[in-house]
């Protein structure tokens, strides 16, 4: 603890990871892609750094907190009665971390940052990520089939275990680096609450390390069991015995997982509250299950994703479980108790699930569907996620960052835009009600969806008492507004990206302040972060992994049916 209290202490110091100059005492080294040291990139990483210096990294993340602080948007979304209202020319006071007014516009002279042409919304909150890993997989993931997905003909996209099994071995500040830059991303981007699943204990203590340094909320959990146990296991065919054989071992490593977590449940002012973290089902008996969910119920819930009918082809994973509990994955977890409403359960993706079946068994307060857009990739199973059926079937839900895109606009665009496309194709044939989203629905689901699955009255909502995370974008300017204040400004988000995100606060406290990130400096993290891409790449290039691209994949008509 007393170190942990150490580090909280340079919060708003800039990151101890990175520095502030990290990167830059290497000036002539070769960058990542590059033969020779021109200098070129290191010259634009000096003159970022310098302009982000000069645009509010520092003075802003000192701010007293107990001095009332007005923020004067175009337009914000209020939560009234229960319902989210916008409201122009309105304005909101923080104090002490939380909103203390929202009012029409006043003249007052207290300190204030005027927000002209933007749009506050309340911070977003992601309900699944997979934080360290992101930076490191995207833009190969998105390529059709490769040599490594050979085996699995009709695999879409390809796979990025390896990357999560060489993060693992990055030694302490390498991994705290990846995570850094992934958070740094994902704050930059306007989501201020995570509920995260790291691929292992290792991971979810860098997690916790960088959220507590940029004043994150998180709820963090290591996926049990992490990327050093989970493959064999995982990938045993059907010589189940490997799974037995691992029962130990796995409740030992919950319990160590449940250790850690008893360390940092609450600290920072209960902006960490972690929770337990099955990796996939199945690699779990009944047994290992019970010692998880219990461990959930001490802490703040179960994250687990529901994915055994990923892909079109028949899954090695509902195989797995139907030939040893006789059961599909969601009717065998209800069997165990997991959808009693004795622990929060928050679900991502929930591939090839039966809807009349198993939506009736989600629709319930404990559990929260994590609609990841652009999960396995962006691009790569645009219309598998079922949120039009969740939706339909009134199971909460939320938006979920996963793991290759931290821009949280993209992905709530994309929940619009992949929710439309699966509604208008499958609407006239569906089983079950769809619901058709907005951008009302998923703006929703970013905030109210995330707060209400956390049982949280203080977070995703712009309304007196609640906790003052807050995220303001540009609805005015170039490709997203048209130069005047908008008419609808939601509708404007369906031209906005993670780079209109103007302002961030979490408690009170700004992470980015007109555009640049004041808590760490952004492109020198870059910098630093991508040598250890490039590591991590050169490892993987040995695999094979990275290839000419192939163009497109033709499918034969036959395994449509
Ligand atoms: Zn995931």
């Amino acid at each position: 603890m007393a170190e942990v209290e150490v580090a909280s202490t340079q919060a708003g110091a800039g990151c101890a990871n990175c520095g502030g100059n990290v990167g830059l005492e290497e000036e002539t080294d070769p960058l990542p892609g590059q033969a020779h040291p021109t200098g070129l990139l290191t010259d634009k990483v000096q003159r970022e750094s310098a302009l982000a210096k000069m645009r509010g990294f520092g003075a802003d993340a000192f701010r007293d907190q107990s001095r009332p602080l007005v923020l004067a948007p175009s337009w914000l979304l209020a939560h009234i009665n229960d319902e989210m209202v916008l409201l122009a020319d309105h304005e909101v006071v923080v104090k002490n971390g939380r909103i203390e007014e929202v009012r029409p516009r006043t003249g007052s002279t207290d300190e204030r940052v005027d927000m002209p042409g933007q749009l506050l919304l309340p911070g977003l909150i992601s309900m699944h990520s997979h934080v360290a890993g992101g930076a490191a997989t995207r833009g190969y993931v998105e390529g059709n089939l490769t040599p490594m997905s050979k085996g699995a003909p009709l695999r879409q996209g390809r796979q990025f275990l390896k990357a999560m099994v060489l993060l693992e071995d990055l030694p302490d500040e390498d991994l705290d680096t990846m995570t850094a830059l992934n958070l740094a991303e994902i704050l930059r981007g306007g989501c201020t609450t995570q509920v995260e699943m790291s691929k292992g204990l290792r991971s979810m203590q860098s997690y916790v390390r960088v959220a507590r340094e940029f004043g994150i909320r998180g709820y963090p959990s290591g996926a049990v069991p992490g990327m050093k146990r989970i493959l064999p296991i995982w990938k045993r065919g059907t010589d189940d015995q490997v799974l037995f054989d691992s029962v130990p071992e796995t409740l030992a490593e919950i319990q160590e997982n449940l250790d850690y977590a008893r360390t940092i449940n609450g600290v920072d002012d209960g902006r960490i509250l972690p929770m337990m973290a099955p990796a996939t089902n199945a690699v779990h008996t009944p047994e290992t299950f019970a010692a998880m969910k219990s461990a959930a119920q001490e802490l703040h819930g179960l994250h687990i994703h529901l994915q055994a009918g990923y892909g079109r082809a028949p899954q090695p994973d509902k195989v797995a479980m139907n030939r040893l509990w006789g059961q599909d994955e969601i009717p065998w977890l209800h069997s165990m108790g997991i959808f009693d409403g004795s622990v929060r359960v928050f679900g991502a993706h929930l591939l090839g699930i039966d809807f009349e079946r198993d939506l009736p068994l989600l629709a319930n307060s404990s559990f929260t569907f994590a609609n990841c857009p652009s999960g396995t990739g962006a691009g790569v199973t645009p219309a598998q996620w079922p949120w039009p059926e969740v939706l339909g079937a009134g199971v909460n839900s939320g938006i979920g960052l996963d793991t290759h895109s931290n821009d949280y606009i993209e992905n709530l665009k994309m929940a619009v835009i992949y929710g439309r496309i699966r509604a208008d194709f499958l609407g006239d044939s569906t089983p079950v009600p769809m619901v058709r989203p907005s951008i009302w629905t998923a703006v929703e689901a970013a905030t109210l969806g995330g707060a209400r699955g956390l049982g949280r009255e203080d977070l995703g909502r712009i309304a007196v008492g609640a906790k003052a995370d807050l995220t303001s974008i540009d609805v005015s300017g170039l490709f997203v507004g048209v130069g005047t204040v908008p008419r609808e400004p939601l509708n404007h988000l369906m031209y906005a990206n993670g780079l209109s995100v103007r302002n961030v606060m979490t408690d009170g406290q700004w992470q980015v302040r007109d555009g640049a990130l004041t808590i760490v400096d952004e492109a020198a993290l870059v910098h630093k972060a991508g040598k250890v891409v490039q590591r991590i790449w050169d490892d993987m290039a040995a695999d094979g992994v990275f290839v000419d691209e192939p163009r497109s994949d033709l499918i034969p008509a036959a395994s449509l049916s």
